[in-house]
C-alpha cells in the first residue's frame, strides 16, 4: 500500500498556487502517489486532503466521508481519488458550518459553501464521473477544489469571529453553540 507524506502547512507557497492539470493518469508514479494520498488521509483522520497539502502541485484530491457528530446522514463515500476535478454548477444556497484543515492545525472557521454541487471529475481508472454532491460531501469537494486553486478555508470566512481554536470548538459543538 502507499506510504504516509510529510502534510504541507500555511505558510508555504505551494498551498497558494494553482495546481496543475494531470495528464499521465497511468503512469506508475501517479498511481503510487495516489495510493500515497489515500493512506496519509486515512492516517491523518481526515475527511479530505489534496495533493498540495503534501507538497505536489497536481489536481488530484482524496475525499473520505463517514458519518460523524455534526453530519450523523453524512454518507460512507472512499476514500476515492478525484483528479481534474470541477464544479459544473451549483446551488445558490448557501450553508454555513464548521471547517478544519490538515494544514492549518488547531483552527476551525464557518465556512459558507454552495448546499449542492454538480461536479466532474476523473477516476485513478481515467473514467469521466458526472455526479451530484450535497451537505458534506458538498463541502468536502468544495474545500478540496479550492486547495488545487490556491485557496484555504480561512479566506472563504465572512468575519474573523467566526474563527476559533481547536479547543473551544469542542466546546462549542458539545454545547450546540455558535460564537
Ligand atoms: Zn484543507
Amino acid at each position: 500500500m502507499g506510504k504516509i507524506l510529510e502534510i504541507s502547512e500555511l505558510g508555504h507557497p505551494i498551498l497558494r498556487q494553482r495546481a496543475s492539470e494531470v495528464e499521465n493518469l497511468r503512469d506508475k508514479d501517479v498511481q503510487n502517489f495516489i495510493d500515497d494520498l489515500i493512506e496519509t488521509c486515512i492516517d491523518s483522520n481526515g475527511v479530505g486532503i489534496a495533493a498540495p497539502q503534501v507538497y505536489k502541485s497536481e489536481r488530484i484530491f482524496i475525499i473520505s466521508s463517514r458519518p460523524n457528530a455534526r453530519y450523523p446522514n453524512a454518507p460512507e463515500l472512499g476514500p476515492v481519488a478525484m483528479i481534474n476535478p470541477a464544479i459544473t454548477s451549483f446551488s445558490e444556497e448557501k450553508e454555513k458550518d464548521w471547517e478544519g484543515c490538515l494544514s492549518i492545525p488547531g483552527i476551525r472557521g464557518l465556512v459558507p459553501r454552495h448546499k449542492t454541487i454538480k461536479v466532474k471529475y476523473q477516476t485513478r481508472d481515467g473514467v469521466l464521473v458526472e455526479n451530484e454532491f450535497s451537505d458534506f460531501i458538498a463541502r468536502i469537494f468544495q474545500h478540496e477544489l479550492d486547495h488545487l486553486n490556491g485557496i484555504v478555508f480561512l479566506d472563504r470566512i465572512d468575519s474573523n469571529k467566526e474563527l476559533v481554536t481547536e479547543k473551544e470548538y469542542y466546546k462549542i459543538i458539545s454545547e450546540g453553540n455558535r460564537p
